[in-house]
C-alpha cells in the first residue's frame, strides 16, 4: 500500500522531478498542487499521464480552505512544500507576487497543515512532517572565502531572497509555538532538464544555439555552487525520511564555480554537440549591467546532512552539464510549448 505525500509547486523544475522520483520510487502516491504559472506545466510531468500514483490539483496555495481540503480528501503522510516564485530577476521588477506567494502562500499551507495535524490520531501525528524547501541565498552573500552553514545568520539581499527567508521563518514559529513537526531545506543553484528557460544554464543553451547574445552579468565572477537537480531530490527525502524534527539542513556540492566559467563550459559542450564550422559558441558571450544587489558568492557547508543521514551527491558536474545540454538540444519544442504558456 503506497503512503500518500503532498507535493506543492510539483510542475515546476524541481517539483516535477521529485515527484517524478517519488512515483518512479513505488513507494508513494503524490498529490501535486500547483497553480501552474508560468513557471508551471503539466509538459514537465507528460511520463506520469494516466499513472495512478500521481494526482495533480490545480490550485494556489494561498487559498487556505482547498489546501486543508486536499489534506482531509487524501490524508497525507506529510507534505513537501516547493510552490513559490523562483526568479530572482523578476523579484525586482515586480516583488509582490513573492511576498503573496512565498510568504502568504507558506502561511496559509502552515495554518492547513496545522489544522489537520491537530485532527490527526496519535498515530498518525507521529508520522506526518511538513517539509518547507527553501534556498542558500536566504543566507546573504559571502567574501572570497567561507561556507554557509545552518547556523549562518540570515541576511537575505533580494526580494527573492528576504520572502524565501519569511517563509522559512515562519516555518521555524509554526514547529516552535504549534508543535507543527517541520523539517527545513536549504539548497545551492539546482541545474538540470525541464529548468524554466529564464535561468542561468538554459538561457545560455538557447542564445548559444540561436546564435544570440550570451549575457553574463557584471565580469561574471559571482560564484554559485552548482548542484544537478536529481542530487538535491534525493536530499529532500533523505530529509523527510529521517531528518530530525525541526531541524535545518544545507544542500550543496561544493562544486563552486564562477558564472562565466559555467557559460564557457556551456559553450565548449555546444562546439561538439552542436558544431558550427569556423565558429565557437564563446565568441557570442556579452557582459551586462549587474544585477541590483548581486550577491557576489555562496557556497555551502553540507556537512550536517552527510554525517547525519549518509547524503552525498553523485552527479559529476561535467557529465550531467553535458547531459543537460544534450536534453535541451532534443527538447527544443518543450522550450517552445512552456515559452509561449498564455
Ligand atoms: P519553479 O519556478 O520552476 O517552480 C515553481 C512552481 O510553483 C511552478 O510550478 C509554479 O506553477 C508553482 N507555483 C507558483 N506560485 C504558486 C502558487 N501560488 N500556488 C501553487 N503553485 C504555485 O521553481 P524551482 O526552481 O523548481 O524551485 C522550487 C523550490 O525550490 C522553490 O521554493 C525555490 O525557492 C526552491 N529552490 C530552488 C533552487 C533552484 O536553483 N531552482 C535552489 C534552492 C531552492
Amino acid at each position: 500500500m503506497r503512503q500518500t505525500l503532498v507535493v506543492t509547486g510539483g510542475a515546476g523544475f524541481i517539483g516535477s522531478a521529485l515527484v517524478r522520483k517519488l512515483v518512479r520510487a513505488s513507494r508513494y502516491h503524490v498529490v501535486n498542487i500547483d497553480m501552474l504559472t508560468y513557471a508551471g506545466s503539466l509538459e514537465n510531468l507528460a511520463e506520469l499521464e494516466n499513472n495512478d500514483h500521481h494526482t495533480f490539483v490545480q490550485a494556489d496555495v494561498c487559498d487556505e480552505q482547498t489546501m486543508h481540503m486536499v489534506f482531509e480528501k487524501y490524508a497525507p503522510i506529510g507534505v513537501l512544500h516547493l510552490a513559490a516564485e523562483s526568479h530572482v530577476d523578476r523579484s525586482l521588477s515586480g516583488p509582490a507576487e513573492f511576498l503573496r506567494t512565498n510568504i502568504m502562500g507558506t502561511f496559509s499551507l502552515l495554518q492547513a497543515a496545522r489544522r489537520y495535524y491537530d485532527s490527526l490520531s496519535a498515530e498518525a501525528k507521529l508520522k506526518f512532517r511538513f517539509h518547507h524547501i527553501s534556498t542558500d541565498e536566504v543566507y546573504g552573500t559571502l567574501g572570497d572565502h567561507g561556507a554557509f552553514s545552518e547556523t549562518t545568520p540570515y541576511a537575505p539581499n533580494s526580494p527573492y531572497s528576504a520572502s524565501k527567508a519569511s517563509s522559512d521563518h515562519l516555518v521555524r514559529a509554526w514547529h516552535h509555538s504549534y508543535g507543527l513537526p517541520v523539517v527545513i531545506t536549504n539548497c545551492s543553484n539546482n541545474y538540470g532538464p525541464f529548468q524554466f528557460p529564464e535561468k542561468l544554464i538554459p538561457v545560455t543553451i538557447l542564445k548559444a544555439l540561436r546564435g544570440e547574445k550570451i549575457p553574463v552579468y557584471g565580469n561574471g565572477r559571482n560564484v554559485r555552487d552548482w548542484l544537478y537537480v536529481d542530487d538535491h531530490c534525493s536530499a529532500l527525502m533523505a530529509v523527510f525520511e529521517n531528518g530530525r524534527l525541526g531541524e535545518t539542513y544545507n544542500v550543496g556540492c561544493e562544486n563552486d564555480l564562477p558564472n562565466l566559467e559555467v557559460v564557457q563550459k556551456i559553450c565548449e559542450i555546444l562546439d561538439v554537440l552542436s558544431p558550427k564550422a569556423g565558429f565557437k559558441h564563446e565568441s557570442l558571450i556579452s557582459f551586462v549591467t549587474d544585477r541590483a544587489g548581486h550577491d557576489f558568492r555562496y557556497a555551502i557547508d553540507a556537512s550536517k546532512i552527510s554525517t547525519e543521514l549518509g547524503w552525498k551527491p553523485e552527479a559529476p558536474f561535467a557529465d550531467r552539464l553535458k547531459e543537460t545540454v544534450q536534453w535541451y538540444l532534443n527538447n527544443l519544442s518543450w522550450c517552445e510549448k512552456v515559452t509561449k504558456k498564455p
